[in-house]
């Protein structure tokens, strides 16, 4: 389907924090991936993916996201994905991405040790930073439902890459499935070498979730946190610790009981002041990309290009950006 996005969005210089690396393939190349090793997949064309792609429910997008991370068999398979996402990127004016990345998925299901998975997301990041000057760093995250000790692992490689390109440890994977309270040695280990800890939380369950990720995690940013809505003491306290929010809207429309954009708490999330980004979490998977996050929300609650501005300079003020690097972008946004 032809992007219906107009220009003004995507010229708009932005910064996106929530977006995983895996869930941004492209479907084409996903099934030139697929046959190059050999791996089935329900569909064979653009169009068959784009009906597969449609999600029942978090546990069943859950099972496609380990099918496609499965289609990724070889570390120039990772680089390739990584070049291309930051091409993706730089077509759309993202200058900067803090990109989730599943190493330990990968490594399961292909053996690639890390640091050959490292080397390989270096080179794409270089490939990037050369050729289009946008910048990306990760977010390694652990899955819940993986066991402590793969847990401890992922938190061990994040911790050996930061200042190299990792930026923060992540939890993700179905909040139902487990709660967070078994990674506690990898959340301190994180914490101990001055890692921040970004999770997964209040997206498919409630309050409950974030006020967890607060307790074990002290996390700078929360992956979705919407469900805080349900909580007036848990919207007082995120606004006393200044928590960021990657909010990412069609995303919880495809995979909450959120029905449409303009049901989304994300005005309301801001009336309420709390510190609120835009992301576009898997784009293709969702028929989206940042610039169509942008527009839709701006076109459902009725903002004007000053409200999208200030939307992509809060995204800027809330990465891990260098402030020099922060100011070239800042001038782009006056
Ligand atoms: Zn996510």
């Amino acid at each position: 389907m032809p992007s219906t996005c107009p220009q003004s969005f995507i010229d708009l210089p932005k910064v996106e924090l929530h977006v995983h690396m895996e869930g941004s393939i492209r479907p084409e190349t996903l099934l030139k991936l697929a046959k190059k090793n050999d791996v089935s997949l329900p569909a064979d064309t653009v169009e068959g993916l784009r009906e597969w792609y449609v999600f029942r429910d978090f546990e069943h997008f859950v099972e496609i996201y380990v099918a496609i991370s499965n289609c990724i068999k070889t570390p120039e398979d990772i680089e390739l994905i990584t070049r291309e996402f930051l091409d993706g990127q730089a077509a759309q004016n993202v200058v900067h991405s803090e990109v989730t990345y599943t190493a330990c998925t990968i490594k399961n299901l292909r053996g690639i040790p890390w640091d050959e998975q490292f080397d390989a997301l270096k080179r794409g990041m270089k490939y990037g930073l050369e050729t289009h000057g946008a910048t990306m760093g990760l977010i390694l995250d652990i899955v819940r439902g993986d066991s402590p000790d793969i847990a401890n692992e992922v938190a061990e490689w994040a911790v050996s890459g930061h200042g190299e390109g990792v930026l923060a440890l992540g939890l993700a994977g179905s909040e139902a499935r487990d709660a967070a309270r078994p990674y506690i040695e990898a959340f301190a280990h994180a914490k101990k070498h001055g890692l921040p800890i970004i999770p997964h939380a209040g997206e498919t369950q409630g309050p409950e979730s974030i006020w967890e990720a607060l307790e074990l995690c002290d996390p700078p940013r929360i992956g979705h946190g919407i469900r805080c809505m349900d909580d007036p003491a848990l919207v007082e306290e995120l606004k006393k610790r200044g928590t960021v929010l990657e909010v990412c809207p069609t995303s919880n429309v495809c995979l909450t009981p959120i029905a449409s954009i303009a049901d989304h708490p994300i005005q309301s999330m801001i009336d309420a002041g709390l510190n609120v980004t835009i992301n576009s979490d898997d784009p293709p998977m969702f028929n989206t990309t940042l610039s169509d996050e942008y527009h839709r929300v701006s076109e459902a609650f009725g903002w004007d290009m000053a409200m999208a501005k200030q939307m992509a300079r809060n995204a800027l003020e809330w990465s891990y950006l260098p402030d020099d690097a922060k100011l070239l972008v800042s001038s782009r946004l006056n």
